[in-house]
């Protein structure tokens, strides 16, 4: 490879730009031209692909969002529109590409990469950490812990008014911000995608304090757990605990936002120099990851939306420690 493009593509994770600097300065490094792809897809179908120096990354390790901007991309679904994509690297020189972005955008790298024998290699990026091959993924640790911080301030003012809190986090396939900002902050119950409720041993849980006057409970839930998320588990808990002060927070968007952490700024840092080694060792079609703090390579198609397994064990955890 001599030319190389970089794209963010679907949901936003912080930590991307940190991704997208160490691609840039890398293959810069390296003697490679490193070309912007901006919107995701998008950009490599309507030809918004801008020259990256070593300047244009200068001052975006700690900045939120993505200088690169992403998008989802209709056209690039079609082969037509993947054509025009081809067409625009090729006019370019563009001869390899790294895609930060979750499974859709690996599923698009991986079709595109096959019709046009375009070598791409896939960076974990999604604040739901549920890629197959991977034990981080960019953007999670920041999310979470901003979940974490606002769930802090939420359980101060439940104190203060003795209030049950429901406390929606992100998470629409995958319970891993609920989970781990919920036992972070002390959370009376959890409720995830991954695992059913018995709402009626919830009720008559939250009843159980009620009568023993233990007033200030958090209830955290996934926006995709399978009751419907935040707000039906509210409406349920008025309903069956008419005496109870209870109030619904939607954390909502904050979460994709802010200055990534520590983890998630060397986590980027080491996958996109990694992507650029893979690239330059001839690897086609593979995600970087890191498991077991080793850099691990998985195929594309393999690099897909993983199901956790929560153990028993953190469930329990979770129930004796808020009791
Ligand atoms: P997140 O899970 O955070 O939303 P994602 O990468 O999974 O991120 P998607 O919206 O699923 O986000 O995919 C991003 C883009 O990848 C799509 O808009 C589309 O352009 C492209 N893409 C996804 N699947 C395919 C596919 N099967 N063929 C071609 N392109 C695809």
């Amino acid at each position: 490879v001599t030319k190389i493009g970089v794209l963010t593509s679907g949901g936003d994770a912080p930590g991307m730009n940190a991704a997208v600097r160490a691609v840039v300065r890398t293959g810069i490094y390296y003697g490679l031209e490193v070309y912007g792809i901006m919107r995701g897809y998008t950009g490599m179908v309507e030809n918004d692909i801008i020259p990256m120096h070593s300047r244009s990354v200068a001052n975006i390790i700690q900045r939120g969002g993505t200088i690169l901007k992403t998008a989802r991309c209709k056209e690039f679904l079609q082969k037509e529109g993947r054509q025009k994509a081809y067409n625009n690297l090729k006019d370019l020189g563009i001869d390899g590409l790294v895609i930060i972005g979750g499974d859709g955008s690996f599923r698009g790298a991986d079709v595109f990469s096959r019709e046009f024998d375009i070598p791409c290699i896939g960076i974990p990026g999604t604040i739901d950490k549920d890629i197959a091959g991977t034990d981080f993924t960019i953007g999670f640790d920041t999310a979470v812990n901003t979940a974490v911080e606002s769930i802090d301030k939420i359980r101060d003012t439940a104190d203060a008014h003795d209030r049950l809190f429901i406390i929606e986090v992100m998470g629409r396939d995958a319970g891993y911000i609920a989970l781990h900002s919920g036992i972070a902050t002390g959370a009376e119950h959890i409720l995830i995608p991954e695992r059913k409720t018995d709402m009626e041993e919830l009720i008559s849980s939250l009843q159980e304090k009620e009568r023993r006057k233990k007033l200030v409970n958090m209830v955290v839930v996934a926006e995709g757990d399978e009751f419907g998320g935040g707000d039906q588990v509210a409406a349920l808990v008025k309903e069956r605990l008419p005496n109870v002060d209870t109030r619904l927070c939607i954390l909502g968007h904050i979460q994709r936002g802010g200055s990534p952490t520590c983890l998630d700024r060397l986590i980027a840092s080491r996958m996109g120099y990694s992507a650029v080694e893979c690239l330059l060792e001839g690897r086609h079609n593979v995600m970087v990851g890191i498991l077991n703090n080793r850099m691990q390579y998985t195929l594309l198609e393999k690099a897909v939306k993983s199901k956790q397994k929560i153990s028993d064990e953190w469930m329990k955890i979770v129930k004796i420690l808020a009791s």
